[in-house]
């Protein structure tokens, strides 16, 4: 449905058995890759699926975008993996999805977008952001060299930061 006309009536609930509880629409396409992500991970309480142009085009080559940034590291916990090809809105795409996940906070869906996770909706909406903006940057830096990965032992540092050192102690 188009975005810009949609009302709250127009939104359909769904339980994490994917049972309609509210709403007298067809849900998404793709709300199984969603439910799938929700019944693994407790965690997480957002899923933002987006085609912002940069991350497609990266997704478009089927590639990873790898931690070429700290901000990669805090936001997503790593590499930022690319899904196996599947059709949208097939249940081979929701696995796809879930098996590129596990524990990070994003992937890019080949030839489509992206998925990004969170606690919470603004969570998940930034990492949607910082995705865009990682497959900016790492498209930009192919024109001047070849961008340089952050070292195994730098992600792992920082990683373990994140969750230990930064911040207010909201993530404790
Ligand atoms: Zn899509």
């Amino acid at each position: 449905m188009p975005y810009l006309t949609l009302q709250p009536a127009d939104l359909v609930v769904l339980d994490l058995a994917g049972q309609v509880v509210a709403g007298e629409r067809r849900p998404s396409i793709e709300h199984e890759l969603h439910l799938r992500i929700y019944q693994q991970r407790p965690d997480v309480q957002a899923v933002v699926h987006t085609h912002s142009v940069y991350a497609s085009a990266v997704a478009a080559t089927r590639q990873s975008i790898p931690p070429i940034l700290d901000v990669i590291v805090d936001a997503v916990g790593g590499e930022i993996p690319c899904a196996e090809y599947a059709p949208h809105g097939s249940s081979q795409l929701a696995q796809n999805c879930w098996a590129a996940l596990g524990s990070n906070n994003a992937v890019l869906l080949a030839n489509h977008g992206v998925v990004a996770v969170g606690a919470d909706l603004e969570q998940a909406y930034t990492v949607s952001q910082i995705v865009e903006n990682a497959a900016k940057v790492y498209l930009l830096s192919h024109l001047i060299g070849k961008p340089v990965m952050l070292a195994q032992e730098v992600v792992d540092y920082e990683k373990a930061f994140m969750q230990t050192e930064y911040g207010q102690g909201t993530n404790k």
